[in-house]
């Protein structure tokens, strides 16, 4: 039974299809003044574009081409910190807008559109995830990034995929009980790498939910020298066939790595873009979606990642509309386990 959010948030993204032209639809000569626009309006409006690994292959062509950042959510929050531009254009979705001010809460932060969310952060409302770590207050509350600044807020502790594993290892070493949020399928892979049992919050990415561990295993009968990539955001049973398990720049990482020449990939083919850079000449083929009744072989695109195109770019840049704001005291309270997870993450590179 969908609830009133989820038909809302389904009529969005059927209205979003509806009305815009994808990038793919143009021709060379729009993209290129569309390219030339947003290039002069980052200078003019000393702003920089840092977009995620799910964008559009065009808009992180723009944001490598103009000396932004292509990562990963945490990446692109900390990246943000470090550069000169007082406006930062956050192409992704709305909690990566939230986590750049958070980190960044002296700039301007922007987005193409403060309509992109994820179903990660939709299914963790403040309120039910606060009386849920309310009933257990001997728990380490540990939320994944794809969370809103007030869930953030009621954290001790924000984690990314790529750090997952380790801070839960850290946490049990310190004999800690643990709530692990929201992502199931994440918590699912944490806790049967380390043992460690951690009490779930019941959140689920509506994109590598969708992966079928037959549909790959029926592609690589097509393709058997191929290796499968998979992020842990993915079922179980899709995690258990593949070569490699990893975040969106670990998974990059072992594209370059494996030998082998055919990649099955279970991720959001938007990160197709930087792995063509990482291995060159290797093929790249999308793990498919959905099952034999579906409409299409493959659905591995994020919608709200998908809003993200070069004509709400130049609107946000030209008007300064989808400005991301976050309350300052909550601003105080997101920061503090986002910077846990900074520290953590830079004593690990140093050890
Ligand atoms: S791909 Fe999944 S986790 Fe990532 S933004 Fe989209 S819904 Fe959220």
């Amino acid at each position: 039974m969908l609830s009133q959010q989820d038909i809302n948030d389904r009529i969005l993204v059927q209205e979003h299809f509806a009305k815009e032209h994808l990038p793919g639809e143009m021709t060379q000569e729009q993209v290129e003044q569309y390219k030339a626009r947003i290039k002069q309006l980052l200078k003019e409006k000393d702003a920089c574009l840092v977009a995620h690994y799910y964008t559009d292959a065009i808009v992180q062509e723009i944001a490598e081409e103009t000396g932004g950042c292509i990562s990963d959510s945490l990446e692109m929050a900390r990246f943000g910190t470090t550069r000169p531009e007082q406006t930062l254009v956050v192409a992704g979705v709305r909690f990566m807008g939230e986590t750049a001010k958070i980190l960044s809460p002296e700039k301007r932060i922007l987005m193409p559109t403060l309509e992109a969310t994820c179903s990660l952060d939709i299914g963790c409302p403040i309120e039910e995830f606060s009386a849920f770590c309310d009933a257990h207050p001997d728990h380490e509350v540990v939320v994944y990034a794809n969370t809103s600044a007030a869930v953030k807020a009621r954290a001790d502790w924000v984690v990314t995929s790529s750090i997952a594993l380790k801070v839960a290892e850290h946490l049990e070493e310190q004999g800690k009980k643990i709530i692990w949020a929201p992502d199931k399928h994440l918590g699912g892979y944490v806790q049967k790498q380390t043992g460690i049992e951690m009490l779930m919050w019941d959140g689920a990415c509506i994109v590598h939910e969708e992966f079928k561990a037959k549909g790959i295993l029926d592609l690589k009968k097509v393709y058997p020298d191929a290796a499968v990539l998979v992020h842990p955001e993915s079922p179980d049973s899709v995690v258990e066939i593949a070569d490699a398990v990893g975040s969106t720049t670990q998974l990059i990482q072992a594209a370059s790595d494996l030998p082998n020449e055919q990649l099955i990939v279970a991720t959001d083919r938007g990160i197709f873009y930087k792995m063509q850079q990482a291995a060159p000449g290797k093929q790249f083929i999308e793990a498919p979606t959905g099952g034999s009744g579906a409409t299409c072989r493959s659905c591995a695109h994020c919608p709200w990642m998908a809003m993200n195109g070069l004509d709400n770019i130049i609107s946000a840049l030209e008007t300064g509309e989808g400005e991301v704001l976050v309350d300052e005291a909550l601003i105080e309270d997101a920061r503090r386990p986002l910077q846990r997870m900074l520290d953590f993450s830079a004593s690990l590179a140093k050890a």
